[in-house]
């Protein structure tokens, strides 16, 4: 093994997810592990360019596996989006002895780490971290599987209260780019429709498609709309369109927000974490650099940033076919 790497730093970047905690914990005992020294890097970028800088061994990540958020805090920073702030990063990290780093974040995250290998020949190593799945080079990013669950259980709970009052719910949950989320919580929520920025259904079908079901002897009605909805309206819009335009529902609206972020990771989410960690340690230290760690078909992979950053991850469509014939 190749041995050159004695010190890792580690941050979280960009928008926190539930997982990022247990991430953090893998990637500092791993480096414990391979005796490697382990820094934690404090408000991601920002934090590395003023050299807020603490050690962790394999006890300061105790009790951490099960949290949400993030204990080394997020943040975004302009000032790294600049060579100035990047040399100044880079100053500091020298200063510290740290030879590599690995970030926890999204593709902003990782195109600002590619950047940065570019411009100092810097070891870096990648793990997504995101609820939103919208990155290529993995089945499944950290915080999407906790996300799920957690949407799906406040659909289970405004199902009951739909369901009570003849309701119709329009239920608006993350997503801008892809529909991950709103595909997988529409169908385990038992959706009548579900709306995605893949896929353009239209307000007349979509009335239709609420009128059938309630032909068909529905009483109350769920539609999951992913914020970036190829309709182009907002959810209050979509809610007015439905009132004016259906009759016999009491039509209301949703908007899950900022709490699909938080909350104690999944099983799933804590394994894959800690999984992700142990290999963007050992990607390093055998002397891998400018990637991505992924799962695929639950094996560990490595996709080089470039191409993580560039693609854009596809729906699966099987999942709208089920979803069509579930809602028969
Ligand atoms: P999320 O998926 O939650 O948006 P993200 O990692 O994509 O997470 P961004 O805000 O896009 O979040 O990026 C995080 C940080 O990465 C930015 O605040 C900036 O410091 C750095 N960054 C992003 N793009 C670049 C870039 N082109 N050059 C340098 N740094 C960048």
């Amino acid at each position: 093994m190749l041995h050159t790497i004695k010190k890792i730093g580690v941050l979280t970047s960009g928008g926190d997810s539930p997982g990022m905690n247990a991430a953090i914990r893998s990637v500092v005992r791993a480096c414990a592990f391979h005796d490697i020294k382990c820094i934690g890097i404090y408000r991601g970028y920002e934090g590395m360019i003023d050299g807020d800088f603490i050690e962790m061994d394999a006890r300061s990540v105790k009790g951490i596996i099960n949290k949400g958020g993030t204990i080394l805090k997020s943040a975004r920073s302009k000032e790294f989006r600049t060579i100035e702030g990047r040399t100044k990063a880079h100053e500091q990290l020298k200063k510290a002895d740290i030879d590599a780093f690995v970030v926890i974040g999204g593709d902003g995250s990782f195109t600002g780490a590619m950047i940065f290998n570019q411009e100092f020949n810097f070891p870096v190593m990648g793990i997504p971290g995101t609820i939103d799945n919208d990155i290529v080079g993995t089945s499944h990013t950290l915080g999407y599987d906790t996300a799920l669950n957690t949407v799906v259980d406040a659909i289970d709970k405004i199902r009951d209260t739909a369901s009570s009052h003849n309701r119709l719910f329009f239920i608006e949950v993350m997503g801008r780019d892809v529909g991950h989320i709103a595909l997988n919580v529409g169908i385990a929520g038992g959706a009548e429709e579900i709306l995605i920025p893949e896929e353009d259904l239209g307000l007349d079908r979509l009335v239709e498609s609420l009128r059938r079901s309630k032909k068909s002897g529905k009483s109350s009605s769920i539609v999951v709309v992913a914020e970036g909805d190829k309709i182009g309206k907002s959810v209050f819009e979509l809610k007015d369109y439905v009132d004016q335009n259906m009759e016999g529902y009491d039509v209301r609206v949703s908007v899950l927000g900022h709490m699909q972020r938080g909350g104690s990771p999944s099983c799933f989410d804590r394994v894959l974490a800690s999984r992700m960690g142990v290999k963007a340690v050992e990607s390093l230290i055998t002397g891998k650099s400018n990637y991505m760690v992924g799962i695929k078909n639950d094996v560990m992979d490595l996709t080089p940033f470039d191409q993580a950053v560039k693609g854009k991850s596809k729906i699966n469509m099987e999942l709208l076919r089920v979803s069509d014939i579930m809602t028969i």
